[in-house]
This record gives structure tokens, C-alpha cells and sequence, in this order.
């Protein structure tokens, strides 16, 4: 048995076809489940009674388990358990154009960044696609309000999973479903070069966002493991690729850590680094942890490295902090509870 929430169009209709059912009883299959929120194929009252049954004996309706439900006025945090007793997490930010929700897509992370509580708990397994739709699926229901805008971020690398999350995109992006559109949905990821240049050539319109954290070799591979496998040298000409392909602009998160990348030199750098690049970069206040050494930078010193890179003409943005006090910040629920 499969997970419906879990199955593309494409897919449905193939299963249809090779039943000898029509193509387009996957487009009121889809309605029902994603517009009229039907969790039961009896009640899919425009489908034969025959594809009902057929149906039924194929696919579950399985939904995770909501354990842990924090909220303050800026966002929602929710721990999920899986079917095999995995835990993970999405966050809800409130945001003034629209609710944006940050999900896992994988249980745990292998890409061991120093700072990351998600990379210091190995990665488990990949995520199933039902499994990142329906942490979607369920923050609007129980919230009971339509979430605008999808960020993969949470626990995980998601081009360590790069199937199941281009077929996630193409669930939630159908317009039969819940039609979210591709450009409201960010994919962020560590810099695994072969993904990237698969998703270099992905018809959608999505964005794209590159865990940058250092502007050279050297830090960065002391921050952030993968780089000795990809590094800068070899990274950035890919991304430019990237950027003249698909004419999209690209977006580098850089984590300012306390007088580990967060020096002058540092933004003189960056700056040289990105340099003529339709990209932006955007600076994240650390979230501390308990476990992790690094602090976070002071507000002075961050205003410091944007000016800097504001004279050299870099885009640049501070990102708000959201749910830090819900201890939002890439696995830092879960790992709590890891530890009972
Ligand atoms: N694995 C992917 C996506 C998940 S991490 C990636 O690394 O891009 C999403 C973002 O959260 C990354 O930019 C990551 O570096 C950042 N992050 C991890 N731990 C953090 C923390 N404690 N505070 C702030 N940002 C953090
Ligand atoms: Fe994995 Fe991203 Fe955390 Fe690095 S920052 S360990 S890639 S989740």
C-alpha cells in the first residue's frame, strides 16, 4: 500500500491508464484530496464504485502525528512523528505577505556542519515525498489557514534527497492540489554540485538558496565538511551556470557566527566573491544552541559587515529572527527531544 499524499499526478494517472481507468480520474482523485480535503475514497462521489475499490486496496490516507505544538505571535513550531517512530519538525513564520512554513526533508543530516544541531544527529533515512506534503497538509489544517510559502529548511539536505523532493515540488505545485506557486517555494542547500546542476535544468520556476557561511576555502571547510568535496573553486562557476540558465536570481545565506566569519575581511571577501552575480545575500543572526560552541554575532558587528557590503554593491538583507525563543532553528526541537 502507498500513501496517497505521496503520489504525483503523473504517477496517478499511469496507475489509472495501466487499470484501464481514464487519465482525468486523476484530476478529481486530486480535487477531492487537496481542494475538498477528502480523507476517504467512498465519499469521491464522481468516481466509479469499481476505481473506489481498486483505489482502497492501493493507497492509505496516513497522516503523521502531531507531538509538539510551541507558538508564540511570529510563528508555530511543530514536532511530528513518523510511522517508524522518526521525529521531525516544521516551523510557521508569520509573515506580513503571507504564512511561510520551513519543513524537514530528511531525519536527521549527513553534511555535519559545525554549527547545525541537524548535522549533529546523523541522518536516519530520507523522507518519504507524502512526508514533507503532509507536514504542509496539517499545519493548515490544524492552524486552519493557507500557507503562501514553502522553504526547505528545516532538518536535512534536501539535494541528499533529490528525487523525492522534486517530486514533493511537483505535488505541491500541481494546480490541481494546493497549487503552490513555484515561485513561493525555496530550495536550500549545502552546495552538492551534482544536484544543483540537475536542478539547473528543472522546468519549474523555483528558487534556490546556497548555504555560504564562508567567503574562502579554508573557514569554509572547517564550517561546513562538503566543502572539501565541493568547494568555492568549483561551486561558483556552477551556480553562475546556474543563474545565466535558468535567468533567476540566487540567494546565499551566510550564518554570522561571532568572530568566526563575522570580520571586515570577511565582508571585503564575500564581496569580491559574488561580485557581478545576480544573487543577494542574506545575513542569518546565529541561533545559539546548547550543545554548539559557536555564539552569535552582536547586532553592532552585523550592521558593520552590511555596510561593507552596501558600499561594494552587494544586495543584502538581515533576516528577521523568527521562534528563536521556540528554539526554531534547524533541529533544535527535535534534538531535545532525542535526549528525552
Ligand atoms: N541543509 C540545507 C537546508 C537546511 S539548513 C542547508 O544547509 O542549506 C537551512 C539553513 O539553516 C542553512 O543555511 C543552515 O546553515 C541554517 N542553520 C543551521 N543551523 C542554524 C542555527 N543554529 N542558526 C541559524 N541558522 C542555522
Ligand atoms: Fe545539514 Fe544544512 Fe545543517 Fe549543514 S546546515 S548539517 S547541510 S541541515
Amino acid at each position: 500500500m502507498k500513501n496517497i499524499y505521496g503520489v504525483t499526478r503523473l504517477e496517478l494517472e499511469e496507475f489509472l491508464i495501466s487499470n484501464e481507468f481514464k487519465k482525468f480520474n486523476a484530476s478529481q482523485i486530486y480535487e477531492w484530496i487537496y481542494q475538498k480535503k477528502i480523507e476517504n475514497f467512498d465519499l469521491m462521489s464522481n468516481l466509479s464504485l469499481n476505481l473506489r475499490e481498486i483505489l482502497k486496496q492501493n493507497y492509505t490516507f496516513n497522516k503523521l502525528e502531531v507531538i509538539d505544538h510551541l507558538s508564540d505571535k511570529m510563528a508555530d513550531k511543530f514536532l511530528f512523528r513518523l510511522s517508524d517512530n522518526e521525529k521531525i519538525e516544521a516551523v510557521l513564520m508569520h509573515h506580513d505577505y503571507g504564512y511561510s512554513l520551513c519543513i524537514s526533508t530528511q531525519v536527521g543530516c549527513n553534511m555535519g556542519c559545525a554549527f547545525c544541531e541537524s548535522g549533529r544527529l546523523k541522518k536516519v533515512r530520507n523522507l518519504e515525498k507524502e512526508e514533507m506534503v503532509l507536514q504542509i497538509l496539517e499545519v493548515e489544517e490544524i492552524l486552519n489557514l493557507k500557507i503562501t510559502h514553502v522553504v526547505l529548511m528545516g532538518i536535512g539536505e534536501p539535494f541528499d534527497n533529490y528525487d523525492n523532493v522534486i517530486g514533493f515540488i511537483d505535488i505541491i505545485n500541481d494546480p490541481k492540489s494546493i497549487a503552490l506557486g513555484s515561485r513561493h517555494i525555496t530550495v536550500s542547500t549545502s552546495g552538492l554540485i551534482p544536484a544543483i546542476k540537475k536542478f539547473t535544468e528543472y522546468d519549474k520556476q523555483v528558487n534556490l538558496a546556497i548555504s555560504l557561511h564562508a567567503p574562502n576555502d579554508e573557514l569554509r571547510s572547517k564550517l561546513m565538511p562538503i566543502n572539501k568535496a565541493y568547494p568555492l573553486s568549483e561551486l561558483m562557476p556552477v551556480l553562475k551556470e546556474y543563474i545565466k540558465k535558468t535567468n533567476r536570481r540566487l540567494t546565499f545565506e551566510y550564518i554570522m557566527l561571532y568572530g568566526v566569519n563575522d570580520t571586515e575581511e570577511c565582508a571585503k571577501e564575500l564581496a569580491k566573491l559574488v561580485r557581478g552575480m545576480n544573487a543577494y545575500i542574506n545575513l542569518i543572526p546565529y541561533n545559539e544552541t546548547s550543545h554548539i560552541e559557536f555564539k552569535k554575532s552582536t547586532q553592532e558587528r552585523i550592521m558593520k559587515f552590511y555596510d561593507i557590503l552596501k558600499k561594494e554593491n552587494v544586495c543584502v538583507t538581515i533576516r528577521k529572527e523568527f521562534g528563536s525563543k521556540l528554539k526554531a532553528a534547524c533541529g533544535q526541537l527535535r534534538s531535545i527531544y532525542e535526549e528525552g
